[in-house]
């Protein structure tokens, strides 16, 4: 008998395998542990040392699938990466959904309770998995490099209908769903390496300044800059100038939230509570699993200031779906902000 199989991840020990039957073929599973510290709580690592490091992820329908930055809880800025591969695998699902229209066309009815065209669907399915993959892995070697400790990203918000052609709207879909896969993939992984996952609400993360919370303008280069054009790259602030990439602010403002919402928590003296819903506070272990280390589809860049990144692309697409982007009617104002993110209560 012959084995082939993955080797075991470091500092990690086997169980005792099972032997499991897929169709044809006879699988050797075997458990793995490995032992590790458990991260401190979010509430403990926000209050406490105040370089404790954020990584904040922005995910996107467009080119750059995930934006990610690394701020201290202070909010200083270290380091952001763009993550992109959209546009190819958006071309790749466009493509397939199209020859199943065709098919359908074709076949003219469809019979129910039968999945047509499988081996298509499937061709899709794994190919969307392996991006998030890719993608997730992307954001945990980032937040790891970059030593942070906590990673946060924004609740996926409802798939809002689209129009258009069968593929158009089959794509949308299957991007939107995507956003949950990566946030999933990443949870687990990032886990792994002792960091701990949580989420915020994406209400108004793309409309605010990050360092000011003012409402921001958003355009495309070349555009008039005023007003809020739901997906357009570019991003400034009529009350700082505070100018740069508009998916960056987003991620930025993932970050500050969620400093803000333990800082708003400690202030009200509450009792921390042992299990907070979101707080991706997991209990048991998961066996480790090392991702795939293929960087193919990424994009990385570092900003060491504050200032604006250069940018990856200009050439978002029409769908940029934030959760946050409603209509594009709001105008700038200002606005007092909810979240009292100016709190330095442990910092002093
Ligand atoms: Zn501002």
């Amino acid at each position: 008998m012959r084995l082939t199989g993955r080797e075991l991840p470091n500092q990690a020990e086997a169980g005792s395998p099972a032997l499991i039957q897929r169709g044809g073929q006879w699988w050797l599973h075997t458990p793995v542990e490995k032992q590790f510290k458990r991260p401190q709580k979010i509430q403990t690592q926000v209050s406490t040392p105040a370089d404790t490091r954020i990584c904040a992820v922005d995910l996107n329908l467009t080119e750059q699938m995930a934006v990610c930055t690394v701020q201290t809880v202070e909010g200083t800025i270290l380091a952001t990466c763009f993550i992109g591969g959209g546009r190819e695998i958006s071309g790749f699902r466009k493509r397939q959904l199209g020859r199943i229209a065709r098919n359908r066309h074709k076949t003219g009815m469809i019979a129910e309770n039968e999945q047509d065209n499988a081996d298509l669907w499937q061709k899709i399915q794994r190919r969307d998995d392996h991006h998030a993959h890719l993608v997730s892995t992307r954001i945990v070697q980032f937040a790891q490099a970059q030593q942070a400790s906590i990673l946060v990203f924004e609740h996926v918000g409802d798939l809002k209908p689209t129009r258009g052609k069968y593929s158009h709207r089959g794509n949308t879909k299957r991007a939107f769903w995507m956003k949950g896969r990566i946030f999933r993939y990443a949870k687990y992984k990032a886990w792994n390496e002792g960091i701990i996952t949580s989420r915020v609400s994406p209400w108004k993360t793309s409309r605010e300044c990050a360092r000011c919370q003012s409402l921001v303008a958003r355009y495309a280069q070349g555009h008039l800059e005023e007003g809020y054009t739901s997906g357009a790259p570019l991003v400034l602030c009529p009350a700082c100038s505070m100018r740069g990439n508009a998916d960056r602010n987003a991620s930025l403002n993932i970050g500050r939230r969620l400093v803000a919402r333990y800082q708003k928590q400690a202030v009200q003296e509450k009792p921390p509570t042992p299990l907070l819903a979101n707080t991706g506070d997991q209990s048991s272990a998961l066996p480790p699993e090392r991702g795939s280390k293929d960087t193919g589809v990424v994009v990385c860049q570092e900003v060491k200031s504050a200032e604006g990144p250069s940018l990856p692309s200009t050439r978002h697409a029409d769908a940029n779906e934030h959760g946050t982007a409603q209509d594009g009617s709001l105008r700038m104002q200002k606005r007092s902000s909810d979240i009292p993110c100016q709190l330095r209560l442990f910092t002093e």
